[in-house]
């Protein structure tokens, strides 16, 4: 799958040579789609996908879930800026967990713990010098391999070997609510049953209530 689209980009950028091949990748959508739900996350890559298009015309490929390669001249490069910029948004959310528990004696309890958070959207920008179009497949295979650590909202030239110590960057701007607890006894030990990556039922080693947990 991945040669072919090197192929097929291969083929295109050709003509344009000497420049630059650039990887883009939406950052934290997992959290995104935890707290956003999948169809605003397919939204965003949609979105991204048209922006290349009106920026690049046909010089770039989608390569992965969120990921794409895309090729610029030496007087395109500004473009990368322009990219990072149209794609950035911050939207207030509520955000947190409820847990719907039953007791031992069949009582039930519903509670909530959401505070108001902003969740931000934001795409890492690599890119690399390249001349030979033999070396298009390597020049994909670098910036693919640090990509995932390069700063959000910057595009980063990784001619030179950076170093990077910063934590990895979250969406969700502000404080939110504690750990998820037991909606009878506060206690935050279960022995877990099932669980996804929004959800998940267990018992409450405190009070031996089932507890029903769905985070977002
Ligand atoms: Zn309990």
């Amino acid at each position: 799958m991945r040669d072919q689209l090197i192929a097929e980009l291969k083929l295109c950028i050709e003509p344009l040579l000497p420049g630059y091949l650039a990887i883009f990748d939406l950052a934290d959508t997992k959290r995104r789609n935890l707290y956003l739900g999948h169809e605003e996350v397919d939204k965003d890559i949609l979105g991204f996908d048209t922006l290349l298009k009106a920026h690049l015309g046909k010089a770039f490929k989608r390569i992965g879930g969120e990921r794409w390669v895309a090729f610029v001249t030496e007087n395109q490069l500004n473009v990368f800026d322009r990219l990072i910029l149209a794609y950035q948004k911050e939207v207030p959310i509520s955000a947190g967990w409820e847990c719907r528990a039953i007791a031992p004696n069949n009582t039930l309890v519903h509670i909530e713990e959401k505070t108001d958070v902003l969740i931000s959207r934001a795409v890492r920008c690599g890119y690399l010098n390249i001349q030979d179009i033999n070396d298009v497949a390597a020049r994909v295979n670098d910036l693919l391999e640090k990509i995932w650590r390069l700063p959000v909202n910057s595009a980063t030239s990784l001619e030179q070997e950076l170093t990077f110590n910063e934590p990895k960057w979250k969406c969700i701007i502000g404080n939110l609510p504690s750990t998820a607890y037991c909606a009878f006894c506060k206690g935050t030990e279960f022995e877990w049953l099932e669980g996804t990556d929004d959800t998940a039922y267990g018992i409450c080693k405190g009070c031996r209530a089932e507890a029903d947990f769905v985070y977002g």
